[in-house]
């Protein structure tokens, strides 16, 4: 008894040594749509391959009103569905727009439960109440600015945001508080591209010796014209302490043709990335994919081009009701990110942002999906699952919880790293409680009472 036999695997094998042959869904996340799927969509009927890769084209043909989604899908969609769609347009804290690659992918047989329109097409139908502890800001991003659009959170990190403008609007989004115009419901924080902030960005990270890594995001850095992506690469990289340099953007995964036809980005990106690299530093680009049907044969033709130039590409998902909240999915994506060689870095809880209640989902249900994801490929491609928590913990481990009060919603953080002695809170939405639950959530007495016993059993 004091051997242990390791050619045997008692779990998954019948007879000894041997493992069964992979099911043919083994093989899904290899599976890329191909060909002119987007003349499907009435409007890009006769949209040759080089137009619809153009991304000049992509941005004069995103969809931003109404009229514009009639115009493009026609009679693909139901009347009901447009009608919903439009007053949901007229209620979303964000501005819409989705590019046509973005309008390619949607199943218009069945709009409502597409993980791609739920992303970015607001419906009135779908809108749940805002839970009754969310913040706009709930990062407080405004409040660890010591320049408006630089956020110094981490001790050794920053984040940048040079710009406010995006490929795409999502829904979702963490920054609706800055991100895109003014909407019907709310006033956006100015940070519109300004050399002058800049400046005083670079200025204040030259002057924190401790910080060694910087994310440029925004916005997006897809929107910033090759000279600029450049210039600030260069000023960061000219800074001696600076180590580490990120830029931000969720192109890859809404219009990855970008990356194929506009040489001169993808020749700017190349360039900081090469210059960091002969001065020991590390320059990458973050993405951001939420759904497998995402990515087709032009994401794998993209990320090629970028893997060819040495440039290391890491993503970040969102999980989102009705997106990725299902096990086998969110493995699907995390598989097909690394068959193209993205490494699927984090998965995050759905902030607590105003309008998208409708898109969050439990604590619990990301420890479920973490659980069936590990496992299912190499441990440096399976993603941690985070929580940012509101209110400024920064990220915390989904697991790392100091108390889940499950039958009412809450989880306390804490992060001793960045914040100490600050406890953080978690609410799960609330449609997802037992009915009790809910009822509880409808009086303020009991709210209190409820995150009292949350904080005193984490030990506050
Ligand atoms: C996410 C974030 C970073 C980067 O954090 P990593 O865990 O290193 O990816 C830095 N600053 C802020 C404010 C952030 O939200
Ligand atoms: S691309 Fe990123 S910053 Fe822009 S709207 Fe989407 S989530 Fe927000």
């Amino acid at each position: 008894m004091s051997t242990i036999d390791l050619t045997r695997d008692h779990a998954t094998t019948t007879s000894r040594g041997v493992k069964p042959p992979a099911p043919p869904e083994a093989f899904e996340h290899t599976k890329l749509r191909q060909g002119e799927f987007w003349r499907a969509i009435p409007k890009y009927g006769d949209v040759d391959e080089q137009t619809f890769l153009d991304h000049v084209w992509q941005y004069r043909n995103s969809v931003k009103t109404p009229d514009e989604l009639m115009g493009t899908v026609r009679d693909l969609a139901p009347k009901a569905f447009i009608e919903d769609a439009r007053a949901g347009f007229h209620r979303a804290p964000m501005n819409v727009r989705v590019s046509p690659y973005m309008m390619a992918l949607i199943d218009w047989s069945n709009p409502y439960d597409d993980p791609i329109r739920t992303q970015f097409i607001p419906l009135a139908s779908r809108l749940l109440p805002d839970h009754p502890k969310l913040a706009l800001d709930s990062l407080h991003e405004l409040e660890d600015a010591p320049v408006p659009g630089l956020t110094h959170r981490y001790e050794d990190k920053a984040l940048f945001l040079p710009l406010n403008t995006c490929p795409v609007y999502c829904r979702f989004c963490t920054r609706a508080y800055a991100i895109g115009g003014d909407t019907e419901t709310v006033e956006k924080a100015e940070l519109a591209t300004d050399p002058k902030r800049w400046q005083d960005a670079f200025d204040y990270i030259a002057s924190r010796p401790e910080l060694e890594d910087i994310v440029i995001s925004g916005g997006d850095t897809y929107q910033l014209p090759a000279r600029s992506l450049q210039r600030i690469g260069d000023a960061l990289l000219d800074i001696p302490h600076v180590r580490r340099l990120r830029y931000a953007t969720k192109g890859p995964a809404v219009m990855p043709s970008k990356i194929i036809s506009d040489q001169p980005w993808l020749d700017a990106l190349t360039n900081v990335v090469q210059r960091g690299r002969a001065l020991g530093k590390d320059v990458v680009l973050h993405t951001h994919f939420n759904n497998p049907n995402e990515i087709t044969w032009i994401t794998e033709r993209a990320m090629r081009m970028l893997f060819e130039r040495g440039i290391f590409v890491r993503n970040q998902t969102v999980l989102i009701r009705g997106v990725n909240d299902d096990p086998r999915t969110m493995r699907l994506l995390v598989k097909r990110l690394g068959y193209l060689n993205v490494h699927p870095y984090y998965v995050y809880m759905h902030d607590m942002t105003k309008g998208v209640e409708d898109l969050r989902t439990t604590v619990q249900a990301a420890i479920d999906i973490e659980k069936f994801v590990r496992g299912s490929t190499a441990g440096f491609n399976t993603p941690a699952f985070v929580c940012d928590a509101p209110g400024g913990g920064g990220k915390r481990d989904v697991h790392s919880f100091d108390h889940y009060d499950r039958e009412n919603g809450i989880a306390v953080y804490s992060a001793p790293s960045v914040k100490p002695d600050q406890w953080f809170l978690y609410f799960d939405p609330i449609d997802r409680l037992s009915k009790m639950a809910q009822a509880r959530w409808g009086d303020a007495r009991e709210q209190e009472r409820m995150i009292a016993a949350a904080l005193a059993a984490a030990g506050a």
